[in-house]
C-alpha cells in the first residue's frame, strides 16, 4: 500500500496549482490518494475528482473550514463529503458571503495608511478563486510594500495588524454539523495552532468537539513535533478517534514544504483512507 496527502490547497482558494494540476502532481510524485481540503470552499472538487477519473488517481472530496476559537486558530477538516447536498452548499455560500463583505474592508484599511492597492489587483493575484489574506499579501509584496510574504502578514493582515478585519465563523458544533450532514467525516486539523498550553485544556476541547460529532484529529502535520505527533495520537486512542495527516501544501516552496512528505519525514499510510471509509459507512 502507497502514501497519501490529506489537507492539500488548491487555486479554489489560496493554493497556487489548480485543482487538476495538484491532482495530477500527486501521481507523479508516487502517492496513492489526496485530499483537496480547500479553506470554506468545495468549488475545486469537480474538477480535481474528474481529473482523478481521467488519470486514475483517487481523489478525497474534503474542506478545511474556519470555526470559532478564542485562543488561536481551529480549523476543521471534512472528508469525503457530498458536494451537492444542499445544507453544506447553503453554509458555505454564506461564509462566501462573510468573506466578501470583509475583502474590500481590508483593501479599504490598508488605503487609509497610505498603501496603494485596489481590489481588482487582489482579484487578479487569486486567480477567479476565493479570496483570502494570502493574495493581499502576494499583492503588497509584488507592489513592493514588504520584502517578505511573512512581512505582509506581520504588519497588515494577522490578527491585531494595522489592516487586520475579522470575518464571521461558524461555531465548532455547526461546522462539525454540516460536514456531518453532508455524510462527511469531521476531523479536527493541525491541533497545535489551538493556542492551548495545558495538557488537561486539549483534552477537554476534544472531548467537546467529539459529543459535537468530531471523528478525529489530524496528528501528523508538518509543524508537528515528534513528541506533539505522540501526544495527539495517544489522545485520539483515548477518545476513539481517527488518526489523519497531511502536509497543507500549498503549492508554494515554503521552507522547502512539498506535498506527500512535508519536509521530507512524513508518510501518511493508505490505511489512513481506509479507516477513513469504514467509518463514514458506519454512521
Ligand atoms: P483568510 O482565509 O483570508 O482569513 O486567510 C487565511 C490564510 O492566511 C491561512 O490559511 C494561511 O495560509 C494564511 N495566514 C494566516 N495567518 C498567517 C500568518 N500569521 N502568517 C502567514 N500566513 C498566515
Ligand atoms: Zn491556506
Ligand atoms: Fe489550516
Ligand atoms: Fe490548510
Amino acid at each position: 500500500m502507497g502514501y497519501v496527502d490529506l489537507h492539500l490547497h488548491t487555486t479554489a482558494s489560496d493554493g497556487v496549482l489548480s485543482p487538476s494540476e495538484i491532482v495530477r502532481y500527486a501521481k507523479a510524485k508516487g502517492l496513492q490518494a489526496i485530499a483537496i481540503t480547500d479553506h470554506d470552499t468545495i468549488e475545486g472538487l469537480e474538477e480535481g475528482i474528474s481529473e482523478g477519473e481521467k488519470i486514475g488517481f483517487e481523489v478525497i472530496p474534503g474542506i478545511e473550514i474556519s470555526a470559532e476559537h478564542s485562543s488561536g486558530s481551529m480549523h476543521i477538516l471534512g472528508f469525503f463529503l457530498d458536494i451537492h447536498h444542499p445544507f453544506l452548499n447553503e453554509r458555505l455560500e454564506y461564509l462566501q458571503k462573510a468573506r466578501a463583505e470583509r475583502n474590500p474592508k481590508i483593501v479599504e484599511k490598508l488605503n487609509r495608511l497610505g498603501i496603494d492597492i485596489t481590489f481588482d489587483e487582489v482579484l487578479k493575484v487569486s486567480g477567479g478563486g476565493q479570496v483570502g489574506r494570502p493574495h493581499f499579501a502576494n499583492v503588497l509584496l509584488q507592489k513592493k510594500h514588504v520584502r517578505s510574504f511573512q512581512e505582509a502578514f506581520d504588519r497588515f493582515l494577522k490578527k491585531g495588524a494595522l489592516a487586520y478585519v475579522d470575518k464571521f465563523r461558524f461555531k465548532s458544533k455547526e461546522a462539525i454539523h454540516f460536514i456531518n450532514e453532508a455524510k462527511g467525516v469531521a476531523v479536527l486539523a493541525h491541533p497545535n495552532t489551538l493556542g492551548m498550553v495545558g495538557h488537561s485544556e486539549f483534552e477537554k476541547l476534544i472531548l467537546r468537539l467529539a459529543e459535537e460529532g468530531l471523528k478525529g484529529i489530524e496528528v501528523y502535520y508538518p509543524e508537528h513535533s515528534s513528541t506533539e505527533v505522540i501526544q495527539y495520537k495517544a489522545i485520539a486512542e483515548r477518545h476513539g478517534l481517527l488518526v489523519t495527516g497531511g502536509t497543507d501544501y500549498h503549492g508554494i516552496e515554503k521552507n522547502g514544504l512539498e506535498i506527500g512528505v512535508g519536509r521530507g519525514e512524513m508518510k501518511i499510510p493508505y490505511s489512513i483512507v481506509e479507516n477513513l471509509k469504514a467509518i463514514r459507512n458506519r454512521s
